[in-house]
C-alpha cells in the first residue's frame, strides 16, 4: 500500500462542546500550532458554531466541517440542517454516521447513505463513520460488519464522487473511553474498508481513499497508529479539545 496516494487527514470532531465565542477563541489558539502542517486539517463544529468557526479559521489550512447534515434538500424537517445551508456557510466537510448518531438519534445505515448522497451533491466532503460494537468484535464479524457498513453507505456514489469521500474507522468500544485499538487492529480492519471500496469501485480508486482510525487517538498514541499503512489520518474526538493535543497528533501526520 502506498501512502502517498491519498491525503492524510486530520480531523477534530469537537461533538456538543465550544459555544461560539469559545470556537473562535479555540481556534485563534490552533492557527499557529498546525500552520505547517502538510496534512489536512479539519474541524467540525457544533452547527452554531459553524460560521464563527469559518470565520476565524479563514487564511488558514483549517477547514471546517458538520457533525451531520439532513438527507432532504428543505422542507418540513423541523430542527434539521440541510447540505446546501452548510456549503453557503462555509462548511467543506460533514461527518456522516458517527457512532453516537446512531446509538443515541436512530441514525441507520440506510439513512447515512441517504445523507452521504445528499452532502456529495451538494459539493460538500464526506466522513462517513463506521465501526463495530464490543459484542461483534467478540463475535468475530468486525470486518465483515464494516465493510458491509462501509458499501451500504457508498451506494449510488460515483467514482468521480468518491474522490470527496473520507471513511473513519471508529471502533465504538474506543470512542471516548480511553481504550484504544492497537494500531494491528486499527490497521487490519482499514485495510478491510480499502478492500470493500476496492470491490466496488477497483484498487486504483481504493488506494486513492483517505482512511481514518479514530477512538481515543491522543497526543501519546497517534504516532503509532498513523505510522499504519492503511491508516491515512485520524477522527479525534476529546483531544481536539486542546490546541496542544491536537496540533500533536497533526504533527505526527505530516511526518
Ligand atoms: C470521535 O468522536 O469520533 C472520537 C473518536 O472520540 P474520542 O477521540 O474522544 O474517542
Amino acid at each position: 500500500m502506498n501512502k502517498a496516494l491519498r491525503p492524510a487527514v486530520i480531523a477534530g470532531n469537537w461533538k456538543m462542546n465550544k459555544t461560539p465565542s469559545e470556537t473562535v477563541a479555540l481556534i485563534n489558539e490552533m492557527k499557529p500550532l498546525v500552520a505547517d502542517a502538510t496534512c489536512d486539517v479539519v474541524l467540525c463544529v457544533p452547527f452554531v458554531d459553524l460560521a464563527p468557526a469559518v470565520q476565524a479559521a479563514a487564511g488558514s489550512n483549517i477547514k471546517i466541517g458538520a457533525q451531520n447534515v439532513h438527507f432532504e434538500k428543505s422542507g418540513a424537517f423541523t430542527g434539521e440542517i440541510s447540505a446546501d445551508m452548510l456549503k453557503e456557510v462555509g462548511a467543506e466537510y460533514v461527518i456522516i454516521g458517527h457512532s453516537e448518531r446512531r446509538t443515541y438519534f436512530g441514525e441507520t445505515d440506510v439513512t447515512v447513505n441517504k445523507r452521504t448522497l445528499a452532502a456529495l451533491n451538494a459539493g460538500l466532503k464526506v466522513i462517513v463513520c463506521v465501526g463495530e460494537y464490543l459484542e461483534q468484535r467478540e463475535q468475530g464479524i468486525t470486518r465483515e460488519l464494516v465493510s458491509m457498513q462501509t458499501k451500504i453507505a457508498l451506494g449510488g456514489v460515483t467514482p468521480e464522487q468518491l474522490k470527496q469521500v473520507i471513511i473513519a474507522y471508529e471502533p465504538v468500544w474506543a470512542i471516548g473511553t480511553g481504550k484504544t485499538a492497537t494500531a494491528q487492529q486499527a490497521n487490519e480492519v482499514n485495510a478491510a474498508i480499502r478492500g470493500a471500496v476496492a470491490e466496488l469501485y477497483g484498487q486504483a480508486a481504493a488506494d486513492g481513499l483517505t482512511i481514518q482510525y479514530g477512538g481515543s487517538m491522543n497526543a501519546g498514541n497517534a504516532e503509532e497508529l498513523l505510522a499504519q499503512p492503511d491508516v491515512d489520518g485520524g477522527l479525534i474526538g476529546g483531544a481536539s479539545l486542546k490546541a496542544k493535543d491536537f496540533s500533536i497528533i497533526v504533527q505526527a501526520a505530516s511526518k
